[in-house]
């Protein structure tokens, strides 16, 4: 199957009940047994739920692998992965990360003993200068979060199959539409399910997806033993988004270049962050690893002043203020004072978030739309 069918269909097996198209929402906390321990492969909806169970199975097939599981959220799904861990292990991870995924790493996991390196990995040496004995798992956002670098994962796969340190790809902002990282040689991909996949603002929820078996037992023992699984309702309303993922990425991309093109060309913006432009200082690696450039766009005015940021993100009128990404509709965000202000102000601004860069998600509206808010909201 290709990868617009498998959105579809992927995983899916028709109900057996009535033939309905679309799983079930199994709004059920138990499952009745004919004697004990004799059941039809359900027995308690935290350990398996059907509807989660043909989400998971989705998930697997979008991204190429072999097992999925689904969380309450995408910090559910990392939190998972790091229970891998025992105390001394390190983690290395790239240093503009998602806020919450930094927040979870230092304020929790460090608590138990967990060390976290933070380093720029646009060249993967300087990973490389990091590992030790105790090195466990590579955590990798790529595109970076608000910065858009591209971080070559086959390349940092090599890199960590050769100490046996497991690689892990948040695959919030491309989506397997853009980038498929178990192909690319890494062990384990993350998503925040409330952003692209889901793709409609309504649902928070979290996925991991691996190809290695016993990975995936220990991943979904965690799962179980931990507790924090989503519920059928978001499940079917995940699954559902999936189904679109292919046609509205494409239009999110589309989008996106226009909206790039503008803000470049535009006298009072300074600089702009999409690895779709030949200046992107990722561009080449881009263009490898990617079948196209994704829809999130930072950019930064010139003077670099708090107070004018905050202005135009005011004036903006039909991209929403408000967090998250991935959503049909637009948003813009300033990270500075929003989802980076968890980050203290000197390591945020040397990976380059300085104070008047505004982040957008592009949305699927049409371009001219989107293009002369912005351009109202900068004059
Ligand atoms: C939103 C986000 C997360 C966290 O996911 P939640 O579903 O909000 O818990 C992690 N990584 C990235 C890149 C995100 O954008």
């Amino acid at each position: 199957m290709k990868f617009n069918t498998k959105t579809i269909h992927g995983g899916q097996i028709p109900e057996k009940g009535y033939g309905a198209v679309m799983p079930p929402i199994y709004q059920t906390s138990t499952y009745s047994q004919s004697s004990p321990g004799k059941h039809k492969g359900y027995e308690y909806s935290r350990t398996h739920n059907p509807t989660r169970c043909a989400l998971e199975n989705s998930l697997a097939s979008i991204e190429n692998g072999h097992y999925g599981l689904a969380f309450g959220s995408g910090l559910a799904a990392i939190d998972a992965v790091l229970k891998l861990l025992k105390s001394g292990d390190e983690v290395i991870s790239t240093n503009d990360l998602y806020g919450g995924s930094y927040r979870l790493f230092t304020k929790v996991f460090e608590n138990f003993g967990i060390n976290f390196r933070f380093t720029g990995m646009s060249n993967t040496d300087s990973v490389k200068k990091l590992i030790n004995s105790r090195t466990k798992i590579i955590w990798v956002e790529t595109p970076t979060n608000p910065m858009m670098n591209i971080i070559d994962i086959k390349s940092l796969s090599k890199i960590a199959k050769d100490k046996k340190i497991l690689l892990a790809i948040d695959n919030t902002f491309a989506t397997p539409f853009l980038q498929q990282p178990l192909d690319l040689g890494a062990d384990i991909v993350m998503h925040s399910a409330t952003k692209y996949l889901a793709g409609h603002s309504d649902v928070v929820l979290g996925a991991l997806v691996v190809k290695n078996k016993e990975l995936a037992e220990k991943l979904h023992f965690i799962q179980n033993a931990s507790g924090a699984i989503c519920g059928p309702m978001d499940s079917f309303l995940t699954l559902r988004g999936i189904k679109t993922l292919h046609v509205r990425m494409k239009r999110h991309c589309e989008n996106a270049k226009k909206i790039a093109t503008f803000l470049i060309n535009h006298p009072k913006i300074d600089k702009v962050f999409w690895p779709g432009l030949k200046t992107h200082h990722n561009h080449q690696i881009a263009k490898e690893q990617m079948s196209d450039f994704g829809a999130m766009i930072s950019f930064t005015t010139k003077g670099n002043s708090f107070k004018k940021a905050i202005q135009i993100i005011e004036n903006l009128k039909l991209f929403t203020l408000a967090e998250s990404l991935g959503g049909v509709e637009s948003l813009a965000g300033h990270p500075a004072s929003m989802t980076h202000a968890s980050i203290p102000k000197k390591e945020r601004e040397l990976s380059g978030l300085i104070d008047s860069l505004i982040r957008l998600s592009v949305g699927i509206e049409d371009a001219e739309d989107l293009i002369s808010d912005l351009n109202q909201a900068i004059r």
